[in-house]
């Protein structure tokens, strides 16, 4: 506790106050059973994995049940790198629906890890442990060149119906600060034959308050290939209104903490009016993500949200069943739509529009 008080002191450099804080994992040898140093690093280790899961600046001491978590997330690691070398992953995709109109404006892109043994395992996961070390960058340049070969098949298979669909890809903290991020996103462009606005990058509001400045101009360098960018899990991070005003972003989404109070909390919904029209004014667009029930949907609807995305339209797709939803308007638990097609895909029934 006292190295990470001290450790937890603010420091002044240059004028500037530097805020540093450490986290501890202690291991003791309490049985006295002989241990060699590997194996009491790999302890304190594994203590120090628990600490961190706790919060910022914490202890803890190894147990012998964190022995089997350590092991657990040292396979885990070992499968990853095996997924990589074998590409054992496949991209899902929810669609995202105007809400005034109830037409299929795009999809976000997903990972799922398709594990030999363990079935499909979900992002939340294994992105963290992929950041950690070191694998999201080529998992993260699959999902981006799987994403746009996939809107490619759709717009030769499709032609017109899937015209304008856009594709929204999340790019994770690493990926982002990544120096020659720029080139390889050019690069899959020109090999994908993806046009540039129908790809929507989304980055975190940590990823880009990490270093505001920094984060500008690789936005700005971004943009310039033509796609669009959004703010994902918007609210969720140290939201700082005046970078809304000052980095180059196209779309905000609102994450699903928020959406899934609406209804039952007045300052919620205060928080997400305010927001949808914060977003109008700087001309942004605003996509609520994790709607899930009328109640939401008509929520947002009075807010003037112009679109949503969640388990009320669909769950995150297999790429066959996203090209039907595509090319039918079927494929979703949501009722056939009523109304006479028009240019794109309607997958919100009138009924739950008016
Ligand atoms: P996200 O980007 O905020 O994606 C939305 C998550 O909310 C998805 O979870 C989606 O399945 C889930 N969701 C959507 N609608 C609903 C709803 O109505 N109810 C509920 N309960 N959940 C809903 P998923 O696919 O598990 O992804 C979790 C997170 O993992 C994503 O959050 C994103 O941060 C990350 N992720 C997913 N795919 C990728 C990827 O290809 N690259 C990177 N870097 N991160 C990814
Ligand atoms: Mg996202
Ligand atoms: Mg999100």
């Amino acid at each position: 506790s006292r190295i990470i008080a001290t450790l937890s002191r603010p420091l002044m450099v240059e004028g500037e106050e530097i805020i540093t804080t450490a986290s501890a994992g202690i291991a003791m040898n309490v049985d006295a059973t002989p241990l060699s140093a590997e194996e009491h690093l790999q302890n304190a280790r594994a203590a120090l994995a628990k600490a961190k899961s706790c919060g910022i600046a914490r202890s803890a001491s190894f147990t012998p049940a964190d022995r089997e978590l350590l092991l657990r997330s040292f396979r885990l690691e070992h499968d990853l790198h095996q997924a990589v070398d074998q590409g054992d992953f496949l991209m899902h995709y929810q669609p995202i629906v105007r809400l005034d109109t109830g037409e299929l404006h795009g999809f976000e892109s997903l990972i799922r890890w398709i594990h030999p043994t363990r079935g499909m395992i979900m992002p939340g996961m294994f992105i963290p442990l992929a950041e950690d070390n070191g694998l999201i960058r080529p998992i993260g340049e699959w999902v981006l060149a799987e994403s746009c070969r996939q809107s490619g098949l759709w717009r030769k298979e499709l032609g017109g119906r899937s015209s304008g669909v856009t594709l929204s890809v999340n790019l994770s903290v690493k990926q982002f600060l990544q120096p020659d991020l720029f080139e390889r996103i050019e690069r899959i462009l020109d090999r994908t034959g993806m046009p540039p606005r129908l790809l929507h990058l989304e980055i975190t509001e940590s990823a880009v308050m990490e270093d505001p400045e920094q984060a500008r101009g690789v936005l700005s360098r971004l943009k310039s290939l033509g796609l669009l960018l959004s703010l994902d899990d918007f609210g969720t991070g140290f939201s700082s209104l005046s970078y809304l005003t000052r980095l180059p972003l196209d779309i905000l989404k609102i994450d699903r903490s928020f959406v899934m109070r609406l209804g039952h909390d007045a300052r919620t919904e205060a928080v997400v009016r305010a927001v949808c029209d914060l977003s109008r004014d700087l001309g942004m667009e605003v996509i609520a993500e994790g709607v899930e029930t009328q109640q939401q949907l008509d929520a947002l609807r009075s807010f003037d949200c112009q679109y949503v995305q969640g388990y009320i339209v669909a769950k995150p797709l297999p790429p066959e069943e996203a090209g039907k939803l595509l090319a039918h308007g079927t494929g979703t638990s949501l009722p056939e739509p009523e109304a006479p097609r028009t240019r794109r895909t309607q997958i919100l029934p009138r009924s739950v529009l008016d």
